[in-house]
């Protein structure tokens, strides 16, 4: 069945020329490991395999960058979707905390990648705000900016006394340097880049059809009949896992964007912080590299078939009337992109990296729950050291199987 994970008009790879064109697969090969996905995160995990020095295939079904990460809004936080107190039946306050200060070492290693190759993907670190503007709700948030505090994390709490924002804010925490955005689709294609020059050869328009796992590795059989063999695969196909495991990784959900044509002025928003309210479902905000706003949220129980457009368009007509109610001050907003598409959380806001628990050669790195890019930072970074036999305690987190049982 073919499954609709996006709708509508994407931003990301309207804006962007497609800056490189990979072959399809015209020969049999072997490599160490097979990533299969070239969206953000098998471009991820493949420049960081290279990056240690280890033989690496990316196998893309269509084109790069084109899946969900066209649309994904990028809003990167060390903050996870759900506050602390409230995730404290799926994980203890202790490995949140632990997961916020691995999201910020994610958020360094952008900036260290950036540093390192320059920024060619609109990369910008940010403060990030989460708020309510309901009074019942400001206890939580107080006691969120506490926690944070607690554990030695830079925030500061604001009401409506110091309230630096247009909209309504009963409360807030924000935290300093707590975040970043970036361009997904040319970030996925500079890691390529850069992976593609420490040896990754990448293909586009080659799907990944059968999986046959042998006692000492694993032989993937692509469309044309082409075969790559190599120790091990690394699922990096987003939402769709259907050819590798029954097992049901998260709650799926449609979630809905639209993007503004670009903005003189960003009045009422205060050094255009990274937005995120504390309702359920939430909203998200964020601005662009070129001067645009993305807001997202209105987020409804997830279906494999086309969404009607009624729906879609109903969705986008009460973000855009949020944005305008939220911003008064901003002038001659108009709506440009309008998108949709899957979106998948976990009970612990966590994704899943590491090894299958019954097939040793079949790995996963899946940034489900809060932080997508983020996750798969950490993916990266402790499957390529996985692979050369140092295992990071850090990957206890991410089970595959944490919630078997
Ligand atoms: C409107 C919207 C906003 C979102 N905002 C956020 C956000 O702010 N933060 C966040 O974390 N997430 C967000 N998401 C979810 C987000 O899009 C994903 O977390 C992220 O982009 C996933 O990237 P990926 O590389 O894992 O998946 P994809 O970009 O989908 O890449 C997977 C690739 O695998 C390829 N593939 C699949 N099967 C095969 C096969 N058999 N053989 C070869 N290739 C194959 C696909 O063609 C695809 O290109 C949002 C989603 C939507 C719809």
């Amino acid at each position: 069945m073919n499954i609709q994970y996006v709708q509508g008009n994407p931003i990301f790879t309207a804006i962007n020329k497609v800056p490189k064109q990979y072959p399809y697969l015209t020969e049999d090969l072997e490599t160490d490991v097979i990533v299969i996905g070239g969206g953000v995160t098998g471009a991820i995990a493949s420049y960081y395999f290279s990056e240690n020095n280890i033989n690496t295939v990316v196998l893309e079904k269509s084109r790069v960058g084109f899946g969900s990460s066209s649309v994904t809004t990028s809003l990167l936080q060390y903050e996870l979707d759900q506050n602390l107190n409230v995730l404290t039946e799926a994980i203890s306050v202790e490995d949140g905390i632990k997961a916020y200060k691995l999201g910020l070492k994610a958020l360094k290693e952008i900036d260290n990648f950036i540093k390192k190759y320059g920024n060619n993907c609109d990369y910008e670190p940010k403060d990030t705000l989460l708020y309510t503007s309901q009074n019942i709700e400001k206890k939580e948030i107080y006691e969120e900016y506490k926690l944070r505090k607690e554990n030695g994390l830079d925030v500061e709490f604001i009401d409506e006394k110091n309230n630096p924002f247009s909209f309504d804010l009963k409360a807030g925490v924000c935290s300093k340097l707590g975040g970043a955005q970036l361009d997904p689709y040319k970030y996925t294609h500079q890691l390529l880049d850069v992976a593609c020059v420490n040896g990754v050869r990448v293909y586009e328009n080659t799907e990944v059809v059968k999986i046959n796992y042998e006692k000492e590795g694993v032989e993937v059989e692509t469309n044309y009949g082409y075969k790559v063999k190599g120790k091990i695969i690394i699922v990096a196909t987003g939402y769709d896992t259907r050819i590798f495991t029954n097992r049901n990784f998260g709650t799926m959900t449609t979630t809905f964007n639209i993007a503004t044509k670009p903005i003189k002025n960003f009045n009422g928003w205060k050094n255009r912080v990274l937005i995120r309210d504390n309702s359920d479902p939430y909203n998200y905000l964020r601005t662009t590299g070129d001067n645009r706003i993305i807001i997202g949220g209105e987020d409804i129980e997830f279906r494999p078939q086309m969404l009607k457009e009624e729906v879609a368009y109903q969705k986008y007509s009460i973000l855009e009337n949020r944005l305008k109610a939220m911003f008064p001050k901003i002038k001659n907003v108009e709506i440009e992109f309008k998108y949709c598409g899957a979106f998948a959380s976990t009970k612990d806001n966590l994704g899943f990296l590491g090894p299958d628990p019954n097939k040793k050669n079949l790995w996963y790195c899946l940034g489900y729950g809060a932080n997508g890019i983020l996750f798969a930072i950490l993916g990266g970074m402790m499957l390529s050291k996985l692979f050369l036999g140092e295992k990071s305690e850090d990957l206890r987190l991410f089970k595959v199987d944490r919630f078997d049982n």
